[in-house]
């Protein structure tokens, strides 16, 4: 199927699949796959080795402010996927421990690291064919994407999907840990003033609990040859 050149925007609450999707959509497709979530956790790792994050999560923001202009976040892309590096350190691994979740949060929330990552990933959207995934992509990102999905799922398969992802990159998380830190993201995350997660109101809302991969990516399939009239 030949697609256009759009961007695909995929926004919903932590752990419903959003990456996992919008990698395979942009293999099928051949898209470039952005995955915003990951420089928000560069930027709170950034922030954490700097010690400019308390473990009560006070950020001292104007030091960190100051140090973001030193901060060179970006994506290499390899055969296995894209992989988050700070300089030429390759952070893919820490971005993803539950420290960094535990504090990614309210650092995002922070207007001026909004504008930081969003400045970076409106880079990547001049390119088109891009399927960006995150919490306002479809809302303040790109709300001119052509296609936006918004995904959900029942918190306990989120749950269970998180720390099955952990256990097999070798973590060894506590089930309770991840709901706790789950809840807590979603909570902040639509609750800050800088751009809060919600659905777009040209959203697709798509309850991916009882679905397979291969269904979830069909129903796009399905989305993008109704809306641009491909027969296939
Ligand atoms: O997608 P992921 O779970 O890796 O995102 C980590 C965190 O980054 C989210 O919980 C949210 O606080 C923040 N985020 C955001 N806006 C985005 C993407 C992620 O605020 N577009």
């Amino acid at each position: 199927m030949t697609v256009p050149d759009i961007i695909i925007a995929i926004d919903g609450y932590s752990s419903t699949g959003k990456s996992t999707l919008a990698k395979l959509i942009a293999t099928e497709f051949s898209f470039l796959y952005l995955d915003s979530g990951a420089l928000y956790r560069g930027v709170t790792l950034y922030a954490q080795e700097k010690g400019l994050i308390s473990p009560d999560n006070v950020i001292d923001e104007e030091r960190l402010r100051a140090s973001l202009d030193a901060l060179d976040l970006h994506f290499e892309y390899t055969p296995f996927g894209s992989q988050t590096y700070i300089g030429e350190r390759c952070v893919e691994r820490e971005i993803r421990s539950l420290q960094v979740s535990s504090q990614v949060s309210p650092v995002s929330a922070l207007a001026f690291v909004r504008n930081f990552v969003d400045e970076k990933l409106h880079e990547f959207g001049r390119a088109k064919r891009v399927v960006m995934d995150g919490r306002d992509i479809g809302t303040t990102v790109f709300p001119q994407a052509e296609i936006k999905l918004f995904l959900t799922a029942r918190p306990e398969i989120r749950a269970q999907r998180r720390y099955d992802e952990m256990v097999m990159k070798g973590d060894s998380p506590v089930l309770e840990d991840i709901i706790r830190n789950l809840e807590e993201r979603d909570y902040i995350d639509s609750h800050r003033e800088a751009s809060p997660l919600s659905r777009a109101a040209d959203a697709f809302v798509l309850d991916n609990s009882n679905m397979t991969l291969e269904n979830e990516v069909a129903w796009v399939r399905g989305l993008i040859q109704g809306k641009f009239g491909i027969l296939e």
